[in-house]
């Protein structure tokens, strides 16, 4: 589609939500698939509320997530002159006036009219004012917002790509504030005066503004400049089916990056949270992510941020990519636990490759290869309890393992086929259950209850150390903790 534009506008006023991250992504995609620009913009008018920190923790999720802009970040708060000057005009055009009520008055006005049920909107008081006697309290000093001046008796209606034909009385729109008594402006003056100057052709946002498009559409009316699309998101919720907030647990991005998810799939979750593929397939790449989306596809009903969900997307990815990506990830988080050596990188590519296609079955995130193959990287690991409890307690182990380690210690060639038959024999000739043994050995080689293939654990561990942590017989004189 020639000339497609859209946007992500946050606001830093605190880090980048899941759901913000939604909306950032689906602009994104939506430019990519159709040959568009997708531009960053920080609406950063509410000085208070605002940092440089959440910018920069904004701009560091977006980038952590891939979400490339083409243009900005622009920040609202470089522009004021911009919505000064057009507050003005639609002051002198007559389609906005001074409103000098103050907060304590409006304040006043809405209790009153909620003490009696009845909803409140700006009864306009001060639209009656005229013109000149405005401009001569304005000039006095007199604190005063500007205000947009409605119709009364029509309707706004807009066709939303997604939740179809909206249509508003123009007589339940109250007259919006467009520029606050400390010259800033609102929400809605910013919005639409960016939306214009950056030909912003789709604004594709969360379906919590859609009751602010109307006033929106208004604006782009009394300005006499086209209406965008609009295209509203459904919204996200947690599990409760209230709105995902901090309650359900973590909703900053840059969270669940700390954490260890990849970016890879954490767009493939989040594409999926009011999206639906043409294809069953739910496991996508980025690129087919491009090539699928389309806001045709968007959901109007409210999805469910689900984080079993997102392990699994991220458990997934692991599984199916190639061990030489993990790498870099998996030494990053070495080093973070400090069991990186030097001779794990280079010199021993190849074995490391192995081991990470072993353990990478079984792990959820990227800091599992840490823990739960701790053994694969060093020899100081402890044997976790629950592995010690389940499959250490039989006092005939003392005696089987030294002499299944001695086994193994002799075989000429050390494969998956030798070391199965070795452990399968002895077990024969020692009238015990290879289960006892498999289950012992997983214990003593891995400190884990649950590991990889036992034989492919000692093919990876290597001879030398299968054969050293077996005939170990340490283990046998720690005493299981009071109570198990
Ligand atoms: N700054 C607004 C927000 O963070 C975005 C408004 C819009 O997309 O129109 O919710």
């Amino acid at each position: 589609m020639p000339g497609v534009r859209v946007r992500f506008a946050p606001s830093p006023t605190g880090s980048l939500h899941v759901g913000g991250a939604r909306t950032a992504l689906f602009n994104w995609l939506f430019a990519r698939g159709q040959g568009g620009r997708f531009i960053l913009r920080i609406e950063d008018t509410d000085r208070e509320r605002s940092s440089p920190e959440m910018m920069e923790d904004i701009l560091g999720a977006l980038q952590w997530l891939g979400l490339d802009w083409d243009e900005g970040p622009f920040l609202q708060s470089e522009r004021l002159e911009r919505y000064r000057q057009a507050a003005d005009r639609l002051l002198s055009a007559n389609k906005a006036y001074r409103c000098f009520c103050s907060t304590a008055e409006l304040a006043a006005k809405r209790q009153a009219a909620s003490a009696s049920g009845k909803p409140w909107k700006y009864d306009g008081t001060c639209l009656g004012l005229p013109p000149d006697r405005s401009r001569e309290k304005h000039a006095r000093g007199l604190p005063s917002v500007v205000r947009f001046k409605g119709t009364r008796d029509g309707e706004v209606v807009f066709e939303d790509r997604i939740f179809g034909r909206i249509a508003h009385r123009t007589e339940q729109i109250e007259d919006f504030v467009l520029v606050r008594s400390d010259g800033m402006p609102t929400y809605h003056l910013g919005v639409v005066l960016d939306d214009l100057d950056m030909k912003i052709s789709h604004v594709i946002r969360g379906a919590d503004h859609i009751s602010n498009t109307p006033k929106q559409i208004l604006l782009y009316q009394a300005l006499e400049r086209p209406v965008p699309v609009f295209a509203h998101l459904p919204l996200i919720l947690g599990p409760d089916r209230t709105r995902l907030s901090k309650r359900h647990g973590a909703t900053a991005v840059t969270t669940y990056r700390d954490q260890g998810y990849l970016p890879t799939p954490f767009c493939n979750f989040l594409a999926l949270l009011g999206w639906s593929p043409k294809t069953e397939v739910e496991t996508l790449s980025t690129d087919e992510l491009i090539h699928q989306f389309s806001l045709r596809g968007v959901n109007k009903s409210n999805a469910v941020f689900d984080l079993e969900k997102l392990s699994w997307f991220n458990s997934r990815y692991l599984r199916n990519a190639p061990a030489a990506r993990l790498l870099p990830l998996i030494r990053a988080e070495l080093e973070r636990e400090g069991i990186w050596k030097e001779e794990l990188g280079s010199s021993s590519r190849a074995w490391m490759m192995t081991v990470v296609d072993l353990l990478k079955q079984r792990v959820r995130m990227v800091s599992d290869f840490a823990s739960q193959g701790r053994a694969f990287f060093t020899d100081d690991f402890e044997i976790e309890d629950k592995a010690r409890r389940k499959f250490l307690k039989s006092d005939a182990l003392q005696v089987l393992m030294p002499e299944l380690a001695a086994r193994l210690g002799s075989l000429p060639a050390f494969g998956l086929e030798e070391t199965e038959s070795a452990l399968r024999a002895f077990a024969a000739e020692k009238e015990v259950k290879a289960g006892l043994l498999i289950n012992a050995a997983r214990a003593l080689l891995t400190g884990k209850a649950v590991a990889p293939g036992i034989f492919e654990v000692m093919v990876a561990l290597g001879q030398k150390r299968t054969v050293t942590r077996l005939s170990d017989t340490s283990w046998m004189e720690d005493e299981p903790r009071a109570g198990e």
